[in-house]
């Protein structure tokens, strides 16, 4: 199995390479040349996984690589009204633990000399790369958060490392991070001592195994009802929405894909208007999902590019930051406790349940993408009562912060 740039521009490389490489020369992102089709079999997530790395150096050790990334659970729960993926119990209690787990597990099988991961984060991705790359041989993480724009525990979930993680609290924005990222990586003097590697959703190895939680829920709800079930998935860069489209494409029993967003809207105004626009970014309460233009729609498009056809399987709903709230205060209700993100994804669920009740709660799969106890500062006031906190979380939360501060400049770093 090869993997090509969504540009069509950069030559046709083997999943390893582009896992090592992040990027495409040509500045596209790297899909599956072709879709396997699933012919009913296992769904175990090594089985779905492994025609992608067939005749890769990879391949032998994908079933090692899957036990060691996939060691918590992701539980399947109904509560009635829907079901409910879980995907927060890993160590840093949101999704992507799943892809950055994974990729530091491959990634550690084809490091040959020395590599340095460079993340810059707005708050969720730099905790769940820290916490997967920690204590990998022959690898240094480096962390760019701006100071004062993660909450307290998101801090904590930066900076508790040490070892080979080094956090840094830059005086600048989001953007200044992002800009420092990409300087070190124009400049040879930081690519000659290390090979410096990127982390975020634009790497198909954080892609790939976020197939799996669709593959077996999809396949096992088939195996018990005959149906398929639909996903509701709070949506941001699109990374988690690419991997169930990747799904249904090798033939998984999957309807509908809904993707809820916070008022950042490409998503649902490429939906509607059939040309890609570009927006600015807006700060809302589910700030894992402010992304003004998501990289992975590029790769959406590569993959339906006619968009009527996109529309037949695919939808999205905006929820602005009044129907968060209202959503979490509701559910608190009923026990339910959703974090922002999350509470898309409910509200879409109401949305849709509104106009067509016919079917069965089991159909319809909401993806809970962040433990509330994630975003206590918001979900606390809601539902006024303190929420448990997962003992993963706990952890990480009673450890020491250890940081240096910086100035915007790469020259700082060094
Ligand atoms: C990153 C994130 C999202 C958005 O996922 P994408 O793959 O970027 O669409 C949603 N919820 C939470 C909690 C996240 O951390």
């Amino acid at each position: 199995m090869k993997f090509i740039s969504t540009r069509g521009q950069s030559p046709a490389v083997s999943a390893s390479e582009a896992i090592m490489a992040g990027l495409a020369p040509d500045g596209g992102l790297y899909v599956p040349e072709s879709f396997p089709v699933w012919n009913g079999g296992d769904f175990d997530a090594a089985s779905i996984l492994s025609p992608f790395f067939k005749g890769d150096v990879l391949e032998s050790h994908l079933s090692s690589i899957c036990n060691q990334a996939f060691n918590f659970k992701i539980p399947l729960k109904n509560n009635g009204d829907f079901s409910v993926l879980e995907l927060f119990h890993g160590p840093t209690a949101a999704f992507k633990d799943v892809g950055a787990r994974f990729l530091s597990e491959c990634q550690s099988h084809l490091v040959k000399n020395h590599q340095t991961v460079m993340v810059a984060t707005s708050g969720d991705t730099g905790g769940a790369v820290a916490a997967a790359f920690y204590g990998k041989p022959n690898t240094d993480v480096i962390i760019l958060f701006p100071k004062g724009m993660v909450s307290d525990r998101q801090k904590k979930q930066l900076t508790c490392w040490g070892g080979n993680v080094k956090a840094y609290s830059v005086r600048g924005t989001f953007d200044d991070c992002q800009r420092m990222v990409k300087e070190a990586f124009a400049d040879p003097r930081w690519n000659s001592e290390t090979s410096l590697t990127s982390a975020n959703s634009i790497n198909v190895g954080r892609l790939l195994p976020q197939m799996t939680y669709y593959a077996r829920v999809a396949a096992e709800h088939f195996q018990n009802t005959g149906r398929k079930c639909n996903f509701i998935i709070p949506s941001g860069n699109l990374g988690n929405a690419v991997a169930a489209l990747w799904a249904k494409r090798m033939g998984l029993p999957i309807d509908q894909i809904v993707m809820s967003t916070n008022s950042n809207q490409a998503i649902g105004d490429y939906l509607k208007t059939g040309t890609r626009n570009t927006h600015k970014t807006i700060a809302t309460l589910a700030n894992a999902m402010d992304v003004g233009n998501p990289s992975n729609l590029e790769r959406a498009i590569h993959l339906i590019p006619v968009i009527d056809e996109f529309r037949k399987i695919a939808s999205s709903i905006s929820v602005t930051d009044d129907e968060i709230t209202a959503t979490i205060s509701k559910w608190a209700t009923k026990g339910e406790i959703w974090c922002p993100h999350t509470a898309t994804a409910v509200f879409a669920w109401e949305q849709i349940n509104r106009s067509s009740s016919s079917k069965e709660s089991s159909d319809w799969v909401v993806a809970a993408t962040a433990h509330p106890a994630k975003f206590e500062t918001i979900v606390e006031p809601l539902i006024g009562k303190k929420i448990d906190v997962p003992d993963s979380l706990n952890s990480i939360l009673s450890k020491e912060s250890i940081y240096q501060e910086i100035n915007a400049n790469l020259s700082d770093l060094i």
